[in-house]
């Protein structure tokens, strides 16, 4: 077995020289041509490039003009580039400025335009869960590239390339029914002990409305996307048992999100298979919001690897070390904390201790599909660049076009 860590090619906002050979376009232009490289891609193969395309609102997903260009390397090696994601996203990408136009490729649905094809993908039983329907889109295509924004996430604190395929290859039913269902795979409400007065007074006191009461079924449930762990329901229960807090809950839409994204790493080569992170305009939550938000992380830059434990490893470690821009924390996060006693992640500081983003990343390496023993190697670095002898530019005496 190699001692050799898994290389993940990082490229800095940063630049060295103000002049576009050192600027981040090259570094995400030449960190893909190393990618396609590592890639065995062929002549006439499908690839299927993952992508969010967002929602109404949203103008945060990656840049078009990023997009092209890893379309157009793409499509030099003979090979058929499309761009898939779920079919309203798809319906309505335009309003962000996607179409077959400007990316270059066509944007095809990732499961047919009513969501109905798929393929049914066994999971043992997870969660109270037998199977989940795998986007056939993905089935049909040779290579992948799971191209991601990487942000902040309600449910489980981070949203990158594992959230990309866990939550974006399946069906709309298996990505809200199921893979965000594990989260109700534990009982936090016990219906002898709470009384319809506590479960009304728990509604009201929780400052996220992260709980809802069905008076006539006596039924209280959490949303877990919404739920901040701030323990304000734990301290007016007042230790009567009534409503619980199990990590396992929050945890288990994490090992979920693991074993959707290792069913659809299984429909593709290993080989096949790369993957490239924006780590800019990272908001506290995802783009499935639809919606603008202040970036609470500063742009950092790109990442790609051939391997998915590594990526997200580094993603995560890269945000760390950057740190949060707390002045632009939205006000609702009440309990954003700042403690710099605590060793968390900026998005456990926000989404609240039971959502470590590095969770689903361990779920997937024991898994055995990737590692996190990677190590950064930085494309066109500022220092690298401050040195480097420049291209001689020419200024247009007239249009060229170029
Ligand atoms: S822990 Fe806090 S945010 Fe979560 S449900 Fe209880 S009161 Fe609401």
């Amino acid at each position: 077995m190699s001692s050799e860590k898994v290389k993940v090619y990082f490229g800095s906002v940063q630049h060295g020289r103000a002049l576009p050979f050192a600027s981040f376009a090259a570094k995400v232009d030449k960190i893909t041509d190393i990618l396609i490289e590592q890639t065995k891609i062929e002549p006439k193969d499908k690839v299927a490039i993952k992508m969010h395309l967002g929602f109404s609102d949203g103008y945060q997903t990656l840049p078009v003009f990023f997009i092209r260009r890893i379309v157009e390397k793409i499509k030099k090696t003979g090979a058929f580039p499309f761009i898939t994601d779920n079919p309203t996203a798809v319906y309505n990408a335009v309003n962000r400025g996607y179409t077959e136009y400007t990316c270059g490729c066509p944007i095809i649905p990732i499961a047919g335009v009513k969501d109905g094809y798929v393929s049914s993908v066994g999971i043992g039983g997870f969660a109270g869960f037998d199977s989940l329907d795998l986007a056939g889109v993905l089935k049909d295509a040779d290579v992948l590239v799971d191209l991601s924004h990487i942000k902040g996430h309600g449910a489980c604190g981070f949203g990158g390339a594992i959230k990309n395929l866990a939550l974006g290859g399946y069906s709309g039913p298996t990505r809200w029914k199921k893979i965000h269902g594990a989260n109700y795979s534990s009982d936090m409400w016990d219906k002898e002990k709470g009384t319809p007065e506590l479960a009304k007074k728990l509604v009201e006191m929780c400052p996220y409305h992260a709980l809802n009461y069905n008076e006539e079924k006596h039924e209280l449930r959490r949303n877990y996307h919404d739920c901040r762990q701030c323990m304000t329901c734990l301290e007016v229960d007042q230790g009567m048992g009534a409503v619980k807090l199990p990590r396992e809950s929050y945890t288990a839409f994490q090992e979920m999100m693991a074993i959707a994204t290792q069913k659809v790493l299984e429909t593709f080569k290993p080989e096949k298979i790369f993957y490239i992170s924006f780590l800019l305009q990272i908001t506290a939550y995802c783009d499935c919001l639809g919606m603008g938000q202040p970036f609470i992380v500063n742009d950092i830059g790109v990442v790609g690897s051939t391997d998915i434990v590594a990526i997200e490893t580094a993603s995560l470690d890269l945000i760390k070390e950057e740190g949060l821009i707390e002045k632009n924390i939205p006000p609702f996060f009440k309990n954003a904390d700042f403690d710099p006693e605590k060793d968390f992640h900026p998005f456990t500081r926000v989404h609240g201790p039971y959502k470590d983003p590095y969770e689903v990343v361990r779920f997937v390496e024991k898994m055995g599909i990737g590692t996190s023993d990677y190590e950064i190697v930085e494309i066109l670095s500022p220092k690298e660049t401050s040195k480097m002898e420049p291209p001689k530019r020419q200024f247009e005496g007239e249009p060229t076009f170029f």
